[in-house]
């Protein structure tokens, strides 16, 4: 007899339809924004933080995803994912010069992901000033949903999330301290971003802990600089354990 094995990831667009792209790196980024760094007692940087989640943090998003078996408690953090689609090469070993259309371009969507944290190892990890990998990159520490792929604007995109019904988070890319263009430039500085990985742009402000039973909702916003803002993609979760 064949044992049920729980269904793989795979990016799905706002329709629902599968992407042909394979799940790769997830780099992150550390306090982009101002109100969050200093709600951690962060001193608010110039340039932001870098690290990575390996593909085996990405989980579906909905309808439910779950909490790691330890007693200490894990915060959300919502963030905009930036969905890469064509290849950028680093230019750590190679001279690059890279205009905003051609990154623009390598863009495939943008939706909403989930930087999971163990907020108290995180802390011991950041006084001792050792990597963070096993407090954020734990299987399991990103919770992914569905990408939107119509036309959107990097400096057009937003997010909330709210938390049995009540609004947590809600943060827009043109209040990040380096915008998702100048970001995806940095990291590329470094890392070669390769068609299917994820870039997740930091969380605005009010974080905290989930708790089993929670209800996690978030949206998708487009902010039409005119003052209308508009709800591009609906996320409905559960939080399990
Ligand atoms: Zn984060």
């Amino acid at each position: 007899m064949t044992k049920a094995c729980p269904a793989q990831f795979s990016f799905k667009d706002h329709n629902g339809c599968s992407l042909d792209l394979t799940p790769g790196k997830v780099v992150c980024v550390g306090r982009n924004y101002a109100e969050h760094a200093k709600e951690l007692g962060n001193p608010v940087p110039k340039t932001p933080l870098f690290f990575i989640k390996p593909k085996t943090a990405i989980v579906d998003l909905e309808p439910e995803f779950k909490m790691p078996l330890t007693s200490e408690p894990c915060h959300f953090e919502t963030e905009i994912a930036v969905l890469i689609g064509k290849q950028l090469k680093s230019s750590i070993c190679n001279e690059v010069s890279r205009s905003d259309t051609e990154v623009e371009n390598a863009i495939a969507g943008y939706g909403i992901a989930l930087d999971l944290t163990l907020r108290q190892l995180q802390n011991k990890l950041k006084a001792k000033g050792h990597p963070w990998e096993i407090a954020k990159s734990f299987d399991g520490a990103c919770p992914m949903g569905a990408f939107y792929t119509g036309n959107l604007k990097p400096n057009e995109v937003g997010l909330e999330c709210s938390v049995n019904e009540e609004v947590r988070q809600r943060g827009f890319a043109i209040e990040m301290i380096v915008g998702i263009v100048d970001l995806l430039k940095l990291i590329t500085q470094y890392f070669t971003l390769e068609p299917g990985d994820v870039v997740m742009t930091g969380t605005p402000a009010g974080v905290g802990p989930l708790i089993f039973d929670d209800k996690f909702e978030c949206k998708l916003l487009r902010n039409n600089h005119d003052g209308n803002v508009s709800e591009l993609v609906k996320y409905n979760s559960l939080v399990k354990n």
